[in-house]
């Protein structure tokens, strides 16, 4: 299958985003997470793993990357203008992701229903087996 980039980025245009997958965004699955900060942000995720998800940052020092829970894992903000556009995990050198949907440019016509996401019981080892199966091989560029 072909891949198609979907392309996105912050608010101010200091974080870029590039989207490969081989999925059309009707098939997507699409998470929520019951957290405070996510349900804060109203973020909505999705990964494929035979795709790729591409972050560059124009100005590293405007990047704000966030930790909480199991502290493993940097929320990705931007400095500048707030905007939240995913969750990195850097896996032992590899780095894995989720991308907030509402960050991308075709934000609006990802219309399906969000299945719910509460992973607070889940062991951390658990949570990465998980990650490794599931996210987006990532790239960050700063
Ligand atoms: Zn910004």
């Amino acid at each position: 299958m072909t891949a198609t980039s979907y392309r996105g980025a912050c608010h101010c245009g200091n974080i870029h985003l590039e989207f490969e997958t081989g999925m059309p965004v009707s098939d997507w699955p699409l998470r929520g997470c019951a957290c405070g900060f996510c349900t804060r942000h109203g973020a909505r995720y999705t990964s494929d793993p035979k795709g790729r998800l591409r972050i560059a940052v124009k100005d590293a020092d405007a990047l704000t990357r966030y930790r909480h829970g199991t502290e493993s894992t940097d929320f990705l903000l931007c400095g500048r203008c707030g905007v939240y556009v995913g969750t990195v995990f850097d896996d032992e050198g590899e780095l894995l992701s989720v991308v907030n949907v509402n960050a991308l440019d075709c934000a609006g016509e990802v219309t399906h229903e969000m299945a719910a996401l509460d992973h607070s019981a889940r062991s951390g080892e658990d949570r990465r087996a998980r990650w490794r199966k599931v996210w987006t091989p990532a790239e960050l560029t700063l």
